[in-house]
């Protein structure tokens, strides 16, 4: 039998354990879990107010994360990590969410993403390995630098962002519209179009930058929630850096989004968003079990309507938990429970098959998260509206999960549409002309119009295939 759920050592104020799915973690996982508990109890959760307030960026989570070995989870044993797994994952980004921290946690689903990015091409850059056996010893936290200023939510598409190769290193320019833990980060995985590049936004790269080749604006960092999370803007402003610094082979870029950093953000961010609902259930219990109305001699969980609350917010959540659990353990099993080994073979993305699914795990838990936290407010009353009791902080940060990208929006459409129409439909660089779209739109020109079109895409066609002249060609690669 699990032993009761402990805060401050003391009997925890929330659920217990008889609402977690326990049985998907193993013993060690179970205790890494009890351990972490007490370590938000006594630092996360006092710095989550702190970073709230006055948003301040949790460096000090992270050096009492890294004082559990946390921020090299799943770097393997011999490198000095804790060698863990994707469930592992997902169980301590929600556990760091639910008591400690919200903006601490996606921070470290960022520092995540950015550590499997790392692994996923480690096994022949000595400069990779170097830095992922440092992680916690110097408390190096990473982060992904993808979001495009022109592209918004679209964040495979950089079009403000180039690489060339110049003598013996790369320039690397990199403009950033988003990037969690901004100027805080020690080192950035960072997407640009490839070096070469010819017009083709599918021809990606992936550089590792270090801290002190960035530029942030920290300064203009203020949100509605995850206020620690310090999502500012990153310029990479023609940055050199030496050609080991390039993470995996050149145009590695899509096979990295689709085989890691999608499938680890989605599966950490579902479990964050997770973890906030369940803060939420935890914080209104709380409340909901001590305060009395004396006329009618009941307290607030004596009415029908409360529990109804509770029970729908429980079921829900748990479903998204058990969805997300899921396909955490989907992914221990194609990969021998994280076995990074795996991929000295640069063709091996067991990951990438499932995309879909992580896409449908991070809509029901960002969906959630917004709706539950709403009925734990309501299920408080004005109390809950008030700052001390904290439920409208984790509001706040639950409503960042719907919005970050991919947004809800562009999920349900991309599941929608690949389930009706395939996946070449969805394309991602607007690459396949949509033939109906484009005879109906003509269909509405006249003849007069036809002609002025037609002569004006003979014209651009005619450009597009005159040669260019050498002088242009060496200017226009920066
Ligand atoms: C707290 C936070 C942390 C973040 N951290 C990072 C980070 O570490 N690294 C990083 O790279 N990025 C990060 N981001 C950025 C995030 O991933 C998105 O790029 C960003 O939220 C997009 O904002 P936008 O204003 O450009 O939205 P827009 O893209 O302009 O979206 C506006 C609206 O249009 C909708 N929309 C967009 N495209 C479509 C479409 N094709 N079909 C239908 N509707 C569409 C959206 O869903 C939304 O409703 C973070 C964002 C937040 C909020």
């Amino acid at each position: 039998m699990t032993a009761a759920k402990t805060w401050n050592q003391e009997e925890y104020w929330g659920l217990g354990y008889d609402f977690d799915p326990q049985w998907t973690l193993t013993p060690a996982q179970q205790q890494l879990q009890a351990e972490l508990i007490e370590l938000c109890a006594k630092v996360l959760r006092p710095q989550a107010i702190e970073s709230d307030r006055g948003l301040v960026y949790p460096r000090r989570n992270f050096e009492a994360l890294a004082s559990l070995g946390l921020l090299g989870l799943f770097v393997p044993k011999e490198w000095g990590g804790l060698g863990e797994s994707h469930t592992c994952a997902a169980m301590v980004v929600e556990t760091i969410a639910r008591y400690g921290c919200p903006s601490t946690a996606m921070c470290y689903t960022m520092h995540l993403g950015a550590t499997a990015a790392a692994l996923f091409r480690a096994h022949q850059s000595p400069v990779l390995q170097n830095l992922l056996k440092r992680l916690d010893a110097d408390v190096l936290i990473g982060t992904l630098s993808y979001s495009d200023p022109e592209t918004g939510s679209h964040f495979w598409y950089p079009v403000s962002s180039r690489a060339r190769q110049v003598g013996e290193s790369w320039e690397v320019f990199k403009k950033a519209s988003w990037t969690t833990s901004a100027g805080f980060a020690d080192w950035y995985i960072v997407q640009t179009t490839s070096p070469e590049f010819d017009g083709n936004y599918s021809d990606l790269s992936c550089f590792l930058i270090f801290k002190e080749e960035v530029k942030a604006e920290p300064h203009k960092w203020d949100a509605l929630g995850l206020r620690g999370n310090q999502s500012g803007t990153l310029l990479v402003d023609g940055v050199t850096v030496p050609l080991d610094r390039m993470v995996g082979p050149k145009g590695d870029g899509t096979a990295s989004n689709d085989e890691i950093v999608d499938p680890f953000f989605l599966l950490c961010s579902s479990a964050c968003w997770n973890g906030i609902a369940m803060g939420a259930i935890d914080i209104a219990k709380r409340h909901v079990t001590r305060k009395k109305h004396v006329d009618v001699g009941m307290r607030v969980a004596d009415y029908p309507t409360i529990q109804d609350y509770f029970g729908e917010a429980i079921i829900d959540t748990n479903a998204c938990r058990m969805f997300t659990f899921s396909m955490g353990k989907l992914m221990d099993d194609l990969t021998n429970d994280c076995d990074w080994s795996i991929h000295a073979d640069l063709t091996a993305l067991p990951r990438s098959v499932h995309l879909p699914w992580y896409w449908q795990i991070k809509f029901a838990a960002a969906k959630n998260v917004a709706h539950v936290c709403d009925k734990m407010l309501h299920a408080c009353g004005g109390s809950g509206f008030k700052k001390d009791m904290e439920i409208e902080r984790y509001l706040r940060d639950g409503k960042a999960g719907w919005v970050m990208g991919p947004t809800n929006e562009v999920l349900r459409q991309f599941v929608g549409k690949l389930a009706l129409l395939g996946f070449e439909s969805l394309d991602y660089w607007n690459q396949s002309v949509n033939e109906r779209v484009l005879h109906n739109e003509l269909k509405k020109l006249d003849a007069d119009g036809k002609r002025r079109l037609a002569e004006q895409l003979l014209a651009e066609a005619a450009s597009a295939e005159a040669p260019v002249p050498q002088k242009v060609l060496a200017t226009s690669a920066v």
